[in-house]
């Protein structure tokens, strides 16, 4: 991957380099369960990502909740540790420092966490919170500073008022404990304490998302003033758009564990190339009244589960542009209706036996298997397929094989509308403006080589 694969940093010279990062939880185990035969199962919570952060920059992350943000965050600040690949700060291997190095790090390197309620300890003054970290460094000691006229105590205190007051809050509030604060100033106080050891580089991990619009607004104003007062790095993370928009420089959108898109801020805003940035985009609500009646495109379903995580393209589950194959005549959304039926049958989730109880209760009795189908069609297809018969006829058959439990032909039914987006896995590639993982754009020699072989084997529906 070449640099601007991985989108060029808003500043020259380059603090933070991210190549592969990886980071897999494991399910089943255990000593027992390998004793039962049983095989770990893989959690990919960050699959791969690639990226550069410049010395002053702000970099958002970006995702629906559950896309693996805030394992990222914490696997690059090596508060968890990784399954594969490296992190380099200021050019060093964080994953290979030792401990003295790792402290050295841990003081450059600080995190502001979402939640202002529960990550301040109630029975700590604030005080001593932001003091936290100055006890646990032995600052100004470890700095080579001793205090002459005053104990290390009597620094540390000053430094703690100091910076209650460079956030907002008062140095004569020290003694208060966190019951006495609202969410913005208890944010106000976690703020003090990251940056309590003059870090460098500071994750913010949705540092708004539990605080009032007004709220949020004056935080970040506080982080951009003091980004530029200390020089500080950032990566943003967040599900919040308006709040990526308004402070970062550049945006890494991220979709089940991978990065599918990188652009400076204002270029992802007006020119988004992947679908799935696309959609996000056009969920934020507009205030602006000429767009009323726009043709909205919004996110339908959930993010898939990280440990089956679809083949090929993640977001083909859920994308609205999903490419059809060659010789299906469907239209767009047409298609997405019965590629969707085809995926509920794959993983097994068409609810045959609630859809029998619920036709029974409309019908007063029992009900056979075609009315079974006609009402798993009637609540799952949201297009009508009348003007499609061979299309309608086979989704009916592929359903009614499901209702009589013959999964495996349901499945088969329906192969030949399989896209190539599930067949071939797209990867991030530097178009005409800036990086984007999808089909529909420039593909990289070996997946357009790739999509070729997946094209000239697919079954043509024709003949089927
Ligand atoms: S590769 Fe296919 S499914 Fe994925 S975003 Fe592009 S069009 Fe959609």
């Amino acid at each position: 991957m070449t640099e601007s694969d991985r989108g060029d940093t808003a500043t020259s010279e380059t603090l933070l380099e991210v190549r592969n990062l990886t980071k897999y939880f494991y399910e089943r185990d255990s000593i027992t369960d390998r004793l039962l035969g049983q095989n770990p199962v893989a959690i990919k919570a960050v699959d791969g990502l690639d990226f550069d952060i410049g010395r002053g920059e702000t970099l958002g992350l970006v995702g629906e909740s559950g896309c693996g943000k805030s394992t990222a965050g914490e696997t690059l600040l090596r508060l968890q540790e990784p399954t594969e690949g490296v992190v380099r700060f200021d050019g060093e291997n964080i994953y290979d420092l030792g401990s003295g190095e790792l402290t050295k790090f841990r003081r450059n390197a600080q995190i502001v966490f979402q939640d202002p309620f529960s990550s301040l300890d109630p029975r700590m003054t604030i005080g001593e919170t932001v003091r936290q970290p100055l006890d646990v460094h032995n600052w100004p000691r470890s700095d080579g500073n001793v205090g002459v006229e005053r104990s290390d105590k009597q620094l540390r205190t000053a430094r703690v008022k100091e910076l209650l007051n460079r956030v907002g809050l008062s140095g004569d509030q020290f003694d208060r404990y966190p019951h006495e604060f609202s969410g913005g100033q208890r944010q106000r106080v976690g703020i003090a304490r990251a940056l309590a050891l003059d870090p460098e580089f500071v994750v913010l991990d949705e540092p708004t998302s539990a605080l009032d619009v007004s709220v949020q607004a004056q935080i970040l104003n506080l982080l951009n003033e003091l980004q530029d007062e200390f020089g500080l790095t950032y990566l943003l993370i967040s599900h919040d758009l308006s709040v990526i928009r308004h402070i970062c420089d550049r945006v890494a959108v991220m979709y089940l564990g991978e990065i599918v898109e990188i652009a400076p801020s204002e270029e992802i805003f007006t020119n988004p190339r992947h679908p799935y940035t696309e959609a996000l985009l056009e969920s934020v609500p507009r205030v602006n009244i000429d767009e009323k009646d726009r043709d909205i495109e919004t996110l339908t379903g959930d993010v898939p589960s990280p440990r089956n995580p679809p083949s090929g393209c993640r977001f083909r589950t859920r994308c609205p542009k999903i490419i059809p194959p060659a010789d299906v005549d469907l239209s767009q959304e047409e298609y997405r209706a019965v590629v969707t039926v085809l995926d509920r049958i794959r993983g097994r989730e068409l609810d045959v036996e609630g859809a029998r109880e619920f036709a029974a209760e409309e019908s007063d009795g029992d009900v056979d298997d075609a009315t079974v189908v006609d009402s798993i069609l009637t609540r799952m297809l949201d297009v009508d397929l009348s003007a499609q018969p061979p299309h309608r006829e086979r989704v009916r058959e592929a359903v009614t094989a499901a209702v009589e439990g013959d999964w495996d032909r349901a499945e088969e039914t329906l192969s030949t509308y399989r896209s190539l987006c599930e067949k071939v896995t797209p990867e991030l590639q530097p178009g005409h403006t800036h990086p984007a993982a999808c089909h529909l754009l420039d593909q990289p020699d070996d997946v357009e080589r790739a999509i070729r072989d997946a094209e000239a084997t697919a079954p043509d529906p024709a003949n089927d």
